[in-house]
């Protein structure tokens, strides 16, 4: 079964939308019947995410480094759960399981995540269609700051292209299902 691999937040934001967005896309891999790969966490936007999928018959899949997994914030009832012994581990992982990585509003831990992904798209590690799904405009400043590091001569024009970007799950898997 094709897989998306998912990057969000530990916190589910102060607004709604971010949750529906999380909602939605579970829905979306479901009509799409694509498996889900995600961090593993039972908390903020990734619980929402898993536990939609989940309700739904949804295949999921978790990758956790033992250490958070200690921490108890691992989701139980997912499909299959993948303990692995880094962060580095974890993050190669998710993509090597995936067809196409997608990043949902979230903060550190998802920009770390969805930059890695570009960043090895742009060395030629992997040729995975990435997204980014702009709920509410959460992401314009970073969109704003890659044009401008493409305007300083930083970015190139093809590498600029590598996410692409939409504000609704539904429209964003399509731009990547065409892709695959
Ligand atoms: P953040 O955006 O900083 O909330 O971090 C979320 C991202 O980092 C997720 O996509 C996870 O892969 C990873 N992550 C951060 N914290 C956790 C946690 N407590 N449990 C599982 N994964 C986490």
């Amino acid at each position: 079964m094709p897989s998306i691999c998912v990057y969000c937040g530990s916190r589910v934001g102060h607004d709604p939308s971010h949750r529906q967005a999380a909602e939605e896309l579970a829905a979306v891999l479901l009509r799409h019947r694509l498996g889900l790969i995600y961090g593993a966490g039972r908390i903020g936007l990734m619980g929402v995410l898993a536990d939609a999928m989940l309700a739904g018959g949804g295949d999921v899949i978790g990758v956790i480094p033992r250490a958070l997994m200690d921490s108890e914030v691992a989701h139980t009832g997912l499909s299959r759960l993948e303990v692995v012994e880094s962060m580095h581990i974890r993050k190669a992982r998710m993509m090597e399981l995936a067809d196409a990585m997608v990043a949902l509003p979230g903060g550190l831990g998802t920009l770390e995540e969805l930059f890695e992904a570009l960043t090895w798209a742009q060395l030629r590690f992997h040729s995975k269609p990435c997204g980014l799904l702009n709920v509410r405009g959460y992401f314009d400043p970073l969109l704003t700051f890659l044009d401008g590091a493409l305007e300083e001569g930083f970015i190139s024009a093809e590498n600029r292209r590598l996410v692409s970007v939409e504000s609704s799950p539904a429209q964003l898997l399509d731009v990547l299902l065409k892709t695959l």
